[in-house]
């Protein structure tokens, strides 16, 4: 029997890279937690938009274990069927021709960095190797990710750095304009910044990087670990704004929970990696391509895509009910089930109490920044469980608000 543990021993034992809550949730099913006190959440955060089909979706479930049952792990000296599988149902649902698989969403920017200057070089070596991001982008943490994201705090002091990259404003097309040339690359963008604020990017800019890169001969990378996978109510939020990256990763939501990432692109591009270019032991992995081509089976599916939409407007109404009532966002912003409520400016800086205001009331939900309190929740969360979340949420602003 193992001792029991408590969170007091996170402190303890753990690489303080975290503060997590100060309880354990032990169990979970559906869009519903529960910690080692019994105690129950509605779950509006699904893991950091990851647990698309809420919590042991036994669809899921069943896939893990039949491919458990047949082989967890082969290394790249082989192929296996879930990765052809989830390839394939990849390439057909998107613009892409070929799929490199990573284990997150990090390596797979990497990824897409990489291959971005391979290409690059190819053409004008020592010259064509450029890389425009944006400011409040992020792209993860590896030291590649976390210089082409936009904020210096995860950067700076892990210096020297990656070169040659340059951060421009958000949505603004004509510093884009002003900046790209013969020198750049790449440009590397969210069509909605997740972490830096639950911030969507305006068609017309996403539609002038594609024209501008076409113009430069630069690779437009669209970053969609966190608004891929029905996130937005498309498979990709791409396909809803009608702007077709060369490039697109793809991790989170992917694996429905199970660690996986994805970086999609096209044969022109794909062929400048040769075998022994890049790689990763885990890529591909057969536990993890099995899950993750399940839960694509599951989400991109009319019925679930469109959920996702009817779910936007469930989550837009209660809000803007609790704000007439209350005055504590200044704007909720987002698509489909990815949702920013924008902390007034009564209340700035108060994302992170609020937030835990909401857990004590049994609602677990996110922060993107000071500012901002952020929602994505399950693609499939019955109604029943988003009006007890916005009940809980509701006690929560009565209490700030006190
Ligand atoms: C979470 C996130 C990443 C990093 O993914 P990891 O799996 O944590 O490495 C990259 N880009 C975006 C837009 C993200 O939201």
């Amino acid at each position: 029997m193992e001792q029991l543990v408590t969170r007091q021993q996170f402190n303890d034992w753990m690489v303080p890279v975290y503060a997590p809550a100060d309880f354990i949730p032990v169990h979970g099913a559906g869009s519903w937690l529960w910690d080692q006190a019994g105690k129950d959440y509605v779950d509006f955060a699904g893991g950091i938009a990851v647990n698309a089909l809420g919590h042991r979706h036994p669809q899921i479930l069943q896939a893990l274990i039949e491919q458990a049952n047949k082989v967890w792990h082969l290394g790249n000296g082989y192929t296996n069927e879930p990765v052809l599988h989830l390839a394939k149902k990849l390439i057909d649902a998107t613009f892409a021709d070929k799929a490199f698989f990573c284990n997150s969403g990090a390596e797979a920017n990497e990824a897409a960095l990489k291959l971005a200057r391979l290409v690059g070089h190819s053409k004008q070596p020592d010259q064509k190797n450029e890389i425009i991001a944006f400011n409040n982008a992020f792209h993860g943490r590896t030291l590649f990710t976390v210089s082409a994201g936009g904020q210096p705090k995860y950067s700076q002091d892990f210096a020297p750095l990656p070169q040659a990259i340059t951060h421009l404003p958000f949505n603004d097309l004509a510093a884009v304009a002003q900046h790209i040339s013969a020198r750049t690359c790449a440009v590397i963008v969210e069509p909605i910044q997740g972490e830096g604020g639950v911030v969507p990017a305006d068609p017309a800019f996403l539609q002038g990087l594609r024209e501008l890169c076409d113009q430069h001969d630069a690779v437009l990378i669209f970053d969609e670990v966190q608004t891929g996978v029905g996130r937005t109510g498309e498979l990709y939020a791409y396909q809803a704004y009608g702007v077709v990256p060369d490039i697109l990763t793809t991790a989170k939501a992917l694996g429905g929970g199970f660690p996986i990432g994805a970086m999609l692109t096209i044969d022109r591009l794909a062929s400048h990696f040769q075998p022994g270019t890049h790689g990763t032991t885990y890529g591909g992995n057969p536990l993890a391509t099995a899950v993750a081509g399940k839960v694509l089976d599951l989400i991109n599916t009319p019925q679930v895509l469109q959920g996702v939409t009817l779910r936007h407007q469930w989550f837009i109404d209660r809000l803007n009910k609790i704000n007439d009532q209350y005055q504590v966002f200044s704007e909720i912003r987002g698509k489909g089930l990815l949702l920013g409520a924008v902390m007034a400016a009564r209340f700035a800086g108060q994302a992170k109490q609020l937030n835990q205001l909401a857990a004590q009331e049994g609602l677990i939900a996110l922060i993107a920044g000071p500012d901002v309190l952020r929602f994505a929740p399950s693609l499939i969360i019955p109604e029943t469980d988003v009006e007890e979340g916005l009940n809980r949420l509701e006690r929560a602003v009565q209490r700030l608000v006190r």
